[in-house]
C-alpha cells in the first residue's frame, strides 16, 4: 500500500484532527436532519449515520435502510456536510454510492470477514469508484485481517483508505465496551505511516463520559482524526443510546481536547514506548489473573487437605512453558527466571488463602 492519497475533502481544513460525526442509525428524518443542522452549526464538517446496521442478534433495529439515503442527500443540500455511512453488502455499496454518499465506512463485523470485504472491494473497483473508505478493525484483535481488509480495497484501486479503531471484542464486563488495545493500531500506524487512523471513543467505550477520555489518549498517541456518535436526543436512540452525545456536548468535548504536535521527530519512538506502556498493563493484567487462579487453587487445596507444592505439576509447568517461550525466542534463564518468579509468588498466595489472610 505504497502511494496512499491523504483524505483531502473541499473546505474541509487540512489540518487534524479529522471530525466525523452524527448518530449511529439514522431513524427518522427528522431525527438526521435536526442532529445534522446542529452539528454543522458547530462546525462539524462531515456527517455521519448508519443505514444498514449489523445486529449481533435478529430483533433488535436493523437501520432504515435505503429511504434514509434519500435523508442523507437532504443533509448534503441543506448542510453542505459530506456524508459518511457503513456499507457490507455489493447492494449497499452500489446504492450508496448512486446516493451520493460521500465516504463509505466499513464495519467491525464486515472487516472480520474476508469474502464480504472481497465483494465490497470488487464492487467498488467496478463502479471504479474514488471515495474514501474507511475500515474499522475487525472486532477480533487481528492486525494481519484488519491489514488484508485494506489490501483487499487497495488492490481494487482505492487509495483514499483509512483505518478506524473501534476497539476490541473481549468475554465478559469490562470498563470499554471494546478493548482499545492501544497497540494494534499502532503497530498498524508503524507498519504504514502513511495510512490515517481515525479513533471512534464512541464504540471503544460504549459509554458517553468515556469520549472525552479516550479523544484526548488517541490525539496524544498522534491519531488523525475522530469519529464520535452524536444524537438530538441520545437517550431516544434506537442504538447505542448510552455512547451517544448531543451536538452541543460533542461541540464541548471537542474544544476541551489539547491537539499536540504530532510531527515531531520523537514521535515513532513515542509510539513504541506507548506501546510498552500497553503492554505492560497487560502483562499485569495476565499475572494478576493468574494469582486470582492461583488462590481458586489454594481454596481448593485446603478444603481437600491438599498440600500446596506438587512437584510433578511443577516440573510439567516449567517443561512446557520452556519449550513453548524458547519457540518464542527467549532465552531459557531468562525464562526459568520469570516462571520461578511466578511460582514462587503462586505459591505464596496459595499460602496465604490456607492461612486465612485473604
Ligand atoms: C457503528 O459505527 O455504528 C458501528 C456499527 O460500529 P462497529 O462496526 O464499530 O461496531
Ligand atoms: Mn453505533
Amino acid at each position: 500500500m505504497k502511494d496512499l492519497q491523504p483524505i483531502v475533502l473541499e473546505g474541509v481544513s487540512s489540518q487534524e484532527p479529522l471530525i466525523i460525526a452524527g448518530p449511529c442509525s439514522a431513524e427518522t428524518e427528522e431525527q438526521v436532519l435536526d442532529t445534522a443542522r446542529q452539528l454543522a452549526d458547530y462546525g462539524i464538517k462531515i456527517f455521519r449515520a448508519g443505514i444498514w446496521k449489523p445486529r449481533t442478534k435478529p430483533g433488535g433495529f436493523e437501520g432504515v435502510g435505503a429511504p434514509g439515503l434519500e435523508w442523507l442527500k437532504k443533509v448534503k443540500q441543506l448542510t453542505g456536510m459530506y456524508t459518511a455511512t457503513e456499507v457490507a453488502t455489493r447492494q449497499h455499496v452500489e446504492e450508496a454510492l448512486a446516493a451520493g454518499v460521500d465516504i463509505l465506512w466499513i464495519g467491525a463485523r464486515t472487516t472480520a470477514n474476508p469474502f464480504a470485504m472481497q465483494e465490497i472491494a470488487d464492487t467498488l473497483a467496478e463502479l471504479k469508484a474514488d471515495v474514501p473508505v474507511l475500515v474499522k478493525n475487525p472486532v477480533n484483535p487481528d492486525l494481519e485481517l484488519w491489514i488484508g481488509g485494506l489490501q483487499r480495497l487497495y488492490n481494487a484501486g482505492i487509495r483514499k483508505l483509512g483505518a478506524i479503531h473501534r476497539g476490541f471484542s473481549t468475554y465478559g464486563k469490562h470498563l470499554y465496551r471494546n478493548m482499545p488495545q492501544w497497540h494494534i493500531p499502532i503497530e498498524l500506524r508503524l507498519r504504514y505511516p502513511g495510512l490515517p487512523i481515525i479513533c471512534d471513543p464512541s464504540h471503544i467505550g460504549g459509554k458517553r463520559e468515556l469520549i472525552a477520555p479516550l479523544s484526548q489518549q488517541a490525539l496524544d498517541m498522534g491519531f488523525n482524526g475522530l469519529i464520535v456518535e452524536s444524537h438530538n436526543c441520545p437517550d431516544c436512540a434506537w442504538s447505542d443510546a448510552a455512547q451517544q452525545v448531543t451536538p452541543e456536548i460533542l461541540n464541548f468535548i471537542l474544544h476541551t481536547l489539547v491537539v499536540r504536535d504530532s510531527k515531531q521527530s520523537t514521535e515513532n519512538l513515542s509510539l513504541l514506548r506507548q506501546q510498552i506502556d500497553q503492554i505492560d498493563n497487560e502483562l499485569l493484567e495476565v499475572l494478576a489473573k493468574r494469582m486470582r487462579v492461583s488462590r481458586e487453587i489454594g481454596r481448593y487445596k485446603k478444603e481437600h487437605k491438599m498440600s500446596v507444592v506438587q512437584a510433578t505439576r511443577y516440573n510439567d509447568v516449567m517443561r512446557t512453558r520452556l519449550k513453548i517461550g524458547e519457540e518464542m525466542l527467549m532465552s531459557p534463564e531468562f525464562l526459568r527466571t520469570v516462571l520461578l518468579a511466578i511460582h514462587e509468588e503462586s505459591v505464596r498466595q496459595q499460602i496465604d488463602v490456607l492461612n486465612d489472610r485473604v
